[in-house]
């Protein structure tokens, strides 16, 4: 239940793709591994990291981003799973006391968030973003100061929806709280217009915070829920990405509303629609200082090859870009193995 139950071990970083001072760092944490389950937890680990570097608009800025597994063990396996939500009643005994059932909802998992961060700003000070990856397979994640995920089948949609609320400020998109057909209090949204960028009280093309990628011929709203005490669940009456305004959000059936019909804010197995993958842009750093001082190995090939235009790819940087410069200059025949440096910008190459 606290720290007495177990350890930190150490950190692995295990995508490393330039320093942290100017990257985006990201620190996975686990709760309920113990240690004889290190193996499995880096496994794990992996498997969310490599779903994140996978998912759009992610896979536009792997090459800003690094990865650090921090190791940690618990006394017990799993979490706790409280019998007030329906649960087993199991009680683990783990480092970040992980616990299903919060505010009433099962699937509401939540950590010692404090101590989470205490462990991250020691192995990693220059962290932007804290996953905690819990060892269970019952359904359940939250979005806080720390994102937290189970190891549930799904468990790489939670973390990436989780991450959308802990390190891009995004709403949840779905439009009820305990449940369709089980909430009673949430017919209406207030008045108040929420803070996130992918969800409003508007309707208005004229001033809704989106408005600049609606298309003129899409209606606004796009969507209205004809019964305001239920879930809308009628299909999308417009094509997949189309960009409106759809009602229910933010918790309420009614008076608020997304952008797209379904997000990954909204539902898992999603893509983010495009107003949530903008603001995850908008957020991670869009350029890094050049790089400068790879080791390439294969170099002869290379400083023929690389010129000014050509991609890098593979094992010589982080993810898509272009070298600009380079020591020596291209054309330049060097020999194997000999240390070439490379000055590599992202994105697309001039002309
Ligand atoms: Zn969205």
């Amino acid at each position: 239940m606290t720290t007495a139950d177990g350890s930190v071990l150490g950190t692995t970083q295990i995508v490393d793709n330039g320093p942290s001072s100017t990257y985006w760092d990201l620190v996975i944490l686990g709760d309920g591994y113990q240690a004889g389950q290190m193996t499995q937890y880096a496994a794990d680990a992996k498997k969310i990291c490599d779903a994140i570097f996978e998912t759009p608009p992610f896979t536009q800025r792997q090459w800003v981003m690094n990865v650090h597994r921090v190791d940690v063990s618990s006394t017990d396996s799993g979490a706790d799973d409280p019998t007030a939500c329906g649960g087993s009643g199991a009680t683990a005994r783990t480092y970040f006391d992980a616990s299903f059932c919060n505010n009433g909802s099962r699937r509401l998992l939540v950590a010692n968030a404090t101590t989470a961060l205490a462990v991250a700003n020691a192995q990693v000070p220059q962290w932007n973003m804290v996953l905690m990856i819990v060892n269970s397979t019952i359904y359940g994640g939250s979005g806080g100061a720390v994102a937290i995920c189970s190891m549930a089948p799904d468990a790489e949609e939670i973390a990436l929806h989780e991450m959308g609320h802990t390190a891009f400020a995004l709403a949840d998109e779905y439009d009820n709280y305990l449940g369709c057909g089980v909430d009673t209090d949430r017919d209406n949204h207030p008045p108040t217009e929420p803070s996130q960028v992918n969800v409003t009280t508007s309707s208005n093309r004229a001033t809704i915070k989106w408005r600049d990628l609606i298309e003129p011929s899409t209606p606004v709203p796009t969507m209205t829920n004809p019964d305001c005490t239920q879930c809308d669940r009628r299909p999308s009456s417009v094509p997949d990405g189309t960009v409106g305004a759809f009602e229910g959000a933010d918790y309420y059936h009614c008076r608020a509303f997304r952008p797209e019909y379904r997000c990954k804010m909204f539902d898992l197995g999603r893509p983010f629609c495009v107003v949530c993958r903008r603001r995850i842009l908008d957020v991670l750093p869009a350029r890094v200082p050049d790089v400068v001082g790879r080791h390439v190995q294969a170099a002869a090939g290379l400083v023929v090859w690389a010129g000014l235009k050509p991609f890098i790819g593979g094992p010589y940087s982080g993810g898509p870009g272009w070298c600009f410069n380079q020591r020596p200059k291209p054309g330049t025949i060097v020999a194997t193995g000999s240390r070439v440096d490379l000055a590599i910008r992202n994105g697309l190459p001039p002309g």
